[in-house]
């Protein structure tokens, strides 16, 4: 079994093959150590052009999108090839995204590998046609037949932070929709998904072009995807910014525009919870792979009361995090992606400050990290939810404290912001959890520690954080049409 990459390069997948990049290579980064790992294809909007023209007759003159069983049998297949590499793909997540070791047997790559059977699986148990009966409108009598299709070809452009949960969340309902796709992943991880087209040109029967990816540090090409009519619908996962921008660029065409966005989420702690287990509880989650998730939970609101108890059990859960090697078993928090991200998130560490918070632990570098991105967990007091950290998402291990007055206030803070992804309750009384829950506007809600991330489960945001949905059935129906064939009768 060869190597999926090495320092020489990886390889775009276009047509079915895998070719270089027409505007050569650039570097892909370990962001723990600041070396560059190695080479990685840069698409040029040739090769985007050839990508989208190859989805395109892959989907219009294939078979592809009319034999879900094939298509079944292909995601179970590249499923169990991408299980023959695991190894080799843990340790390239690892070194290009950050990933800290432990995530990797779950989200960051064994989880959505798995999920792949999740989307086989739908292909073929889906419920293509729906017979609506008889009516007569207008007087004549009409059989008709709700048939869902798929819906054409997928533009899949997707950020850095979770980058095989993100690729594989699209590519797999996507195909098993029947529709193809071009992929435009992030600059920083283009590792990531090269190795993943390597195995699909190599060891799978996925015909040729029903899968493209075009790896590049040219943001432009995912702007090529939008606006190029040969596209049916883009499905993005990114920044609120870049998703508006998106949702203009394809207005020219019209086409489908699936987004999922950033967040800013909050964790409802209610006066009957054990203040101080919620408190560590809601610190220890914002660490996690250094906090760039976009549905982390980075605003906790507690009791006014309890205020004092919750920063001291959330400063202590933080101080005790140490970032570090994500290479190591026990690591939770490891480097931000990029310098980039790292000034973006001491920009507001020095903002909070700036407005009167009061860093309680954590606010800067750790001192012995001479090299990496890291930045220590961070915990943030003293600031009203209208504060500019408290309102405008971070990506970063850091932690605002807010005060409520009570459950319709907390209700009132938690929606007091542009996003609507995720959100978090705790407390005791049912009656009351059940008033919070359907007081706050996200998309998601764990209640007392559940989690809701999960294949079959939809997940997306409310207001700016997104539309549509992902995962799940709700998530597997973005990627079909839908057509009523009415016949007389
Ligand atoms: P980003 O928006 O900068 O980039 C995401 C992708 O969009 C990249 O592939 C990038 O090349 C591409 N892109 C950039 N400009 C473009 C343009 N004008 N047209 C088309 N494509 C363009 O996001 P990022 O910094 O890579 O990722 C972090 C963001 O992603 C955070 O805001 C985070 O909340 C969000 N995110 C959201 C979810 C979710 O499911 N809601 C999940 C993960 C991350």
């Amino acid at each position: 079994m060869s190597a999926l990459v090495t320092p020489d390069g990886s390889q775009l997948l276009i047509g079915g093959k895998l070719v270089p990049g027409g505007a050569g290579t650039f570097a892909t980064v370990n962001p723990a150590t600041e070396e560059v790992l190695g080479q990685a294809a840069n698409g040029d909007a040739a090769d985007m052009d050839a990508a989208i023209a190859a989805a395109r007759t892959a989907f219009d003159a294939g078979s592809w999108s009319a034999d879900p069983a094939f298509r079944a049998r292909c995601l179970r297949q590249l499923r169990d090839s991408l299980r023959g590499h695991i190894e080799e793909l843990r340790e390239i997540t690892i070194a290009e995204a950050g990933a800290p070791r432990m995530l990797t047997s779950g989200p960051q790559l064994e989880g959505p590998i798995g999920d792949l059977g999740y989307f086989a699986e739908l292909a073929e148990n889906y419920v293509w046609e729906t017979d609506l009966g008889s009516a007569a409108p207008m007087g004549i009598k009409s059989g008709r037949t709700l048939r869902r299709e798929p819906v054409g070809v997928v533009g899949a452009i997707t950020p850095w932070n979770f980058p095989h949960q993100i690729n594989f969340a699209k590519i797999g309902p996507a195909l098993a929709a029947g529709a193809t796709v071009v992929l435009k992943p992030a600059p920083d991880t283009p590792w990531c998904a090269a190795l993943v087209g390597k195995v699909i040109a190599e060891e799978t029967d996925i015909p040729a072009g029903v899968v493209n990816i075009v790896t590049s540090d040219d943001h432009g090409l995912g702007a090529q995807l939008v606006t190029d009519p040969r596209v049916d619908m883009i499905s993005f996962t990114g920044s609120t910014q870049t998703g508006r921008g998106i949702m203009a660029g394809a207005a020219a065409s019209l086409k489908k525009v699936f987004l999922e966005l950033g967040g800013k989420s909050a964790f409802v702690v209610l006066d009957d919870a054990n203040i101080a287990a919620a408190s560590s509880y809601a610190a220890f989650s914002v660490c996690v792979h250094a906090g760039q998730g976009c549905a982390l939970t980075t605003r906790l609101l507690v009791p006014r009361e309890s205020y004092d108890e919750a920063v001291r059990a959330a400063a202590k859960a933080m101080s005790g995090i140490v970032p570090g090697d994500p290479g190591n078993a026990g690591t939770v928090c490891g480097p931000l992606i990029s310098e980039r991200q790292r000034a973006r998130v001491e920009h507001y560490l020095d903002l909070a400050r700036a407005e009167g918070g009061t860093v309680v632990t954590g606010g800067g570098r750790p001192e012995d990290a001479a090299r990496g991105y890291f930045v220590q967990p961070t915990l943030i007091t003293g600031l009203p939810n209208t504060s500019t950290v408290a309102q405008e998402e971070i990506f970063g291990p850091v932690l605002v404290v807010i005060p409520h007055d009570g459950d319709e206030d907390a209700i009132r803070i938690a929606n007091e912001s542009p996003y609507g992804l995720s959100g978090a309750v705790w407390g005791t009384d049912p009656d009351r959890i059940r008033r919070v829950v359907q007081g706050v506007r996200t998309g998601t809600l764990s209640v007392n520690g559940g989690v809701w991330y999960s294949a079959d489960a939809p997940f997306g945001g409310y207001k700016q954080s997104g539309n549509g949905r992902e995962l799940g059935v709700l998530g597997f129906e973005e990627y079909l049409e839908a057509k009523l064939i009415a016949t007389a009768e």
